[in-house]
């Protein structure tokens, strides 16, 4: 079993999740709600299953529904704002794992890009991964 441990930036929420990295499903989405999220860049999120552990804190939650009409709930710290994990009808029983809160985001290795239609044309796409016009199947 390997464990993810993460927080936020200001410390007030902190998780953990164990899982075991096969079960992993890591990916960069471009699609334009994430933009506003990251700042611009592509969102890149580790799929984990449920559940997370929160160790500190609690954070607040966004609602909106993708291109797609999907139900997003994205879960941020209402005092420094970091978005920490979201969660999408389209991955039932899973948590999407904002990378940039892991203690080590290094571990991550991007599998997919996707909503490649909705990324900036500074953007970068590796061309030896799969991609995905919209959503992931
Ligand atoms: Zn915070
Ligand atoms: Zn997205």
């Amino acid at each position: 079993m390997s464990k993810l441990i993460g927080g936020c930036l200001c410390g007030d929420i902190r998780y953990e999740v164990d899982e075991d990295p096969a079960k992993w499903f890591s990916y960069s989405c471009h699609c334009r709600d994430c933009q506003y999220i990251t700042g611009g860049s592509p969102n890149t999120v580790i799929y984990v299953p449920k559940p997370i552990t929160l160790i500190k804190g609690k954070p607040l939650g966004y609602q909106s529904l993708s291109d797609t009409g999907t139900k997003i709930t994205r879960l941020f710290c209402g005092r420094c704002g970091t978005h920490l994990y979201g969660e999408s009808e389209s991955f039932p029983g899973t948590i999407a794992i904002k990378v940039g809160t892991l203690d080590d985001p290094g571990i991550f290795k991007s599998q997919m890009n996707v909503w490649i239609s909705s990324s900036q044309p500074w953007h970068y796409i590796d061309p030896n991964l799969p991609k995905a016009e919209k959503a992931p199947e």
